[in-house]
């Protein structure tokens, strides 16, 4: 399998992040995405290849242009207000009955605007680090159209929490979003995207919402007392365009493949041409900041039926915060993914 990885990923370094009520250092770091390079040469897989540069076009396909902008200059906003000692991170949020139509001139306040939480730091290389993991989404994307079976972006920041207009969840653009379109614009008339981290993908059902050319699947631990927890829920249809499994706490394997059968069977009604995967490993028993019980070799047996659906796919990393194990996991899905055939 073709993996795509940029060095610029460590860019995004945060130094804090609002947890409990205390603010701690941030789950999503660097560390996660080189114990991961380590794990797979360790394991025999080819060199991974840098991402190629295509622009913004990619990005402004499935996010705001607005919104891009803002992404590009938070950081030089944050500075200017409060220098670069601190990380920015917003402080305020529209309610209802408050105004969406005017966008704040402040930074403190634009980064509430175009945001949906306190976790998620804007930093010095954030822009760097986000437009290197689109591009690599990107790239992986364009491998899979000029043939290959599957690639792999191993990509951060992740980007299944950021919408078309939000950034939030340590996400700021949507490579498994960026992945689906370009498949459709590339002439794939139907593509699917499964979402198995731990967290809801409200990013990309939101970008997707109501759009039959893309049907968008979420395993994920119950928003009603998880994160994202205002997205998730299984009534969520969109029009019967998205499925929702909303998963309760502790759910270990023989409790988490019934819904990803349901999960795939529903996939294979769709007919797709191509698949995209927000593979998280934070859904692993022991993972700092979730509740599942997977173990290790559960991502090979989650890859193999994953794998069966025959489908030239697209896997994009996303969350997994147990630095000890992400390597192993992640090594595990993509093994198990890579004893499937395709399909003739
Ligand atoms: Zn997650």
């Amino acid at each position: 399998m073709d993996i795509v990885f940029s060095p610029a990923h460590r860019r995004q370094h945060g130094q804090a992040e609002l947890t409990d009520g205390r603010l701690v250092p941030v789950y999503e770091h660097p560390g996660r995405l080189d114990a991961v390079l380590e794990e797979l040469a360790r394991r025999g897989f080819p060199a991974p290849v840098e991402p190629e540069d295509h622009g913004l076009d990619p990005l402004v396909a499935v996010h705001d242009p607005a919104y891009v902008t803002f992404l590009q200059c938070a950081w030089d906003e944050w500075v200017a207000a409060h220098g670069p000692a601190h990380d920015a991170l917003p402080l305020s949020w529209r309610a209802p009955g408050m105004r969406e139509d005017r966008e704040p001139t402040r930074i403190d306040g634009r980064l509430g605007y175009w945001s949906f939480d306190a976790g998620t730091p804007v930093t010095a290389g954030t822009w760097a680090a986000a437009y290197s993991a689109a591009q690599a989404a990107d790239t992986a994307r364009r491998r899979v159209s000029a043939g290959a079976r599957a690639a792999f972006a191993l990509a951060r920041p992740p980007g299944h929490h950021a919408g078309s207009r939000f950034f939030g969840g340590y996400c700021f653009l949507n490579g498994a979003a960026i992945s689906a379109q370009g498949f459709r614009d590339a002439g794939v008339e139907r593509v699917a995207v499964l979402d198995v981290d731990y967290h809801h993908g409200n990013g990309t059902q939101q970008i997707f919402a109501g759009r039959p050319d893309v049907f968008t699947v979420s395993l994920h631990a119950d928003p009603s007392f998880c994160f994202p927890f205002f997205l998730g829920h299984a009534d969520e249809t969109e029009g019967g365009t998205h499925l929702n499994l909303p998963l309760p706490k502790g759910t270990d394997w023989p409790r988490y493949l019934p819904a990803l059968e349901t999960a795939l069977a529903r996939i294979g009604e769709q007919e797709p041409g191509a698949l995209v995967v927000s593979l998280g490993v934070d859904t692993w028993d022991g993972d700092p900041i979730s509740s599942f019980k997977l173990q290790t070799a559960d991502y090979r047996r989650m890859a193999r039926r994953i794998g069966a659906l025959g489908l030239p796919t697209v896997v994009v990393m996303e969350g997994g915060y147990a630095v000890e194990t992400i390597g192993a996991n992640v090594a595990e899905f993509l093994e198990g993914f890579e004893e499937t055939p395709a399909a003739t």
